[in-house]
């Protein structure tokens, strides 16, 4: 059930009493599901032949024997290619989500080498954008965690601080035991756009995108932090962001 509230008020402006209604939301409950459940089997359709049509253009690039301006033209369909498989899968991911609660397949992890694998693999991509990205990590911090989710949140705000720095910047990930609470802290620091003040508390919604990032018509859905905060939730931690505009931005990952 749906409720709602509302002063009853007469002509005059007195207050006569108050009307509750009640609203049964069962069929709009399911015709969500409907829809959840259908983004998620078309994005999970699409994903396939878009990972081949990658794969192959990835081969025909590494050819040797092709005019300069059609590997150029290869480089701009890869690119493409590539923001339709992440919009894909995050269209698959909100709709697996909305789907039920997420389920999470906890084991030890080690979070030092697995933000050291995230930062490795982020390299290539960031020296293409001019960003230079470092991991602060202690050798060995093991931490009970669903290891594949918990990449998805590091590739999704290490993948943001390289996408809203602009060349000559740096972006630095930190993880460190904090002291007394024994919580686990990771902050993902750059030094990019920055976030207005008057959008910080929206930029975890869904759909969400800032004006700095319009402005510069920095490609985006706006649904890359909604997952995170999904994610960083259902391990019982918690996200958050401070950042200046024109001068960069952290977000921080607390777990218990
Ligand atoms: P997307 O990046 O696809 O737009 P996100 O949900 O990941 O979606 O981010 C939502 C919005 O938050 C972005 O559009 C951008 O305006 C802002 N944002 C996220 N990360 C950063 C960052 N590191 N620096 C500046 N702005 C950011």
């Amino acid at each position: 059930f749906s409720t709602s509230a509302r002063q009853v008020l007469s002509a005059t402006g007195e207050k006569l009493g108050a009307a509750l209604a009640y609203q049964d939301v069962t069929d709009l409950l399911r015709a969500l599901q409907v829809k959840d459940d259908f983004v998620s089997s078309v994005s999970h359709e699409l994903r396939t032949p878009l990972t081949s049509v990658l794969g192959h253009l990835e081969m025909l690039e590494e050819r040797l024997d092709l005019p300069p301006e059609v590997t150029a033209q290869l480089r701009v369909t890869h690119r493409n290619a590539t923001r339709l498989l992440t919009l894909v899968t995050d269209l698959l991911h909100v709709g697996q989500r909305s789907a039920g609660p997420l389920l999470l397949h906890r084991t030890d992890v080690d979070l030092a080498a697995l933000v050291r694998e995230v930062v490795e693999a982020t390299g290539p991509s960031a020296s293409a954008a001019g960003v230079d990205v470092e991991a602060v990590a202690p050798g060995r911090l093991v931490v009970p965690l669903d290891e594949q989710r918990i990449r998805q949140v590091l590739d999704n705000l290490v993948g943001n601080a390289v996408k809203y720095t602009e060349p000559g910047g740096s972006v630095s990930v930190r993880l460190r035991q904090a002291a007394g609470a024994g919580a686990t802290e990771l902050e993902v620091h750059d030094t990019g756009i920055g976030i207005a003040p008057d959008e910080l508390d929206h930029v975890f919604e869904r759909f969400a995108r800032g004006g700095a990032a319009l402005d510069r018509h920095i490609p985006g859905t706006g649904l890359g932090l909604d997952i995170v905060r999904q994610i960083v939730a259902a391990h019982g931690a918690q996200v958050c962001v401070r950042s200046e505009l024109g001068r960069g931005s952290v977000f921080t990952v607390t777990f218990p």
